[in-house]
């Protein structure tokens, strides 16, 4: 038995931000003190080259660990950030159709990690856009899954499919697997219909909102391109803050006392008003900056209670 807590983030729509949630989220949680292992689970290897590594010049990646070529200790390895990474490379498109022709597939992901879990707090799985044989190995090593979420008409449409992969793996290969929750990325809290689909979603599939939003910011596209996450390169933008408030809560680590006047005990759920959630030391891009100041306050005070409970 070790501590370590596994988190799939999974969505088979691309684009919503798993890679990014992946890749910010780990960097923040080493800057806690966390041990951290990121496993990039894409062929498009956009995890991978995040985080600074180049997948053209990988001798081995996790396509051989899914295999049984080789161990998850030998192919994992540090990146400048502090994370260590399960890297992957184009290879892993073909590796669907080996494992479809294995038995037990769905579960060698789980049995690669057994044998690192103990080195490590967190380990982040950093799904492909599908719900494909990776994704059901994903879910199948997880003990919770976080549901990066781009909120759009029709964007629920994926979510149900999705639960009900989900749904498949409890009662197959994984009883204890978990909804962390939804977390909205791309956030414009300046458009009313941004709410209005994340709080149809929220009721619609008994699912908690992580708060606060990931805002959309120019800064999340820029990090990638030099192979760095913004935590490293915008280090202060609100949404690197709105991922640490993740990390923090990933980590156990209380936030800071709310000030009274900001979080009213009694907020009737129907009413929007603005609710300060992170601090802008920096100004960011007008967009970013306008989503992290204002979240909807029923959502805000659902977040609160969620964490209330734990
Ligand atoms: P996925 O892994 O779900 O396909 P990515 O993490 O690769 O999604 O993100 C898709 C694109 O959106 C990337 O170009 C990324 O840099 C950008 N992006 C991610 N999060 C944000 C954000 N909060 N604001 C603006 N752009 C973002
Ligand atoms: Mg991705």
């Amino acid at each position: 038995m070790t501590n370590c807590r596994t988190y799939a983030i999974a969505n088979q729509k691309g684009g919503v931000a798993k890679t990014t949630t992946v890749a910010s989220l780990a960097t923040a949680l080493v800057d806690l003190g966390k041990r951290v292992l990121a496993v990039d689970l894409d062929p498009q290897a956009c995890l991978t080259f995040s985080l600074g590594l180049d997948p053209d010049n990988l001798e081995l990646s996790i396509h051989d660990v899914l295999l049984g070529r080789v161990s998850a200790r030998m192919v994992a390895q540090p990146t400048a950030e502090g994370p260590d990474l399960l890297p992957s490379t184009i290879d892993l498109a073909g590796c669907e159709a080996q494992l479809l022709m294995r038995t037990g597939r769905e579960y060698s992901l789980r049995h690669a990690l057994d044998e690192i879990r103990a080195a490590y707090d967190v380990i982040l799985l950093d799904c492909a856009p599908t719900l494909g044989v990776l994704t059901i190995n994903a879910l199948t090593a997880a003990d919770e899954v976080i549901v990066p979420l781009q909120c759009e008409t029709l964007s629920h449409r994926g979510v149900g499919q999705l639960l009900d992969t989900v749904h498949d793996v409890q009662r197959l290969t994984n009883p204890a697997l978990a909804v962390m929750g939804v977390l909205p990325t791309l956030f414009d809290a300046r458009t009313l219909h941004t709410r209005a689909v994340l709080a149809d979603i929220a009721s619609r599939y008994g699912l908690d909102v992580l708060e606060p939003p990931i805002p959309r910011s120019i800064r999340f596209a820029e990090a990638p391109a030099v192979g760095k996450t913004v935590m490293a390169t915008a280090r202060r933008t609100p949404g690197a803050e709105a991922y640490r408030v993740l990390a923090r809560r990933i980590a156990g680590v209380r936030e800071p006392a709310v000030p009274p006047t900001t979080q009213p005990a009694v907020a009737p759920v129907t009413e929007t008003r603005a609710v300060q959630t992170v601090n802008l030391d920096e100004p960011d891009d007008e967009a970013g900056s306008a989503a992290s100041n204002y979240v909807e306050a029923g959502l805000a005070e659902a977040a609160h209670r969620g964490w209330e409970q734990r």
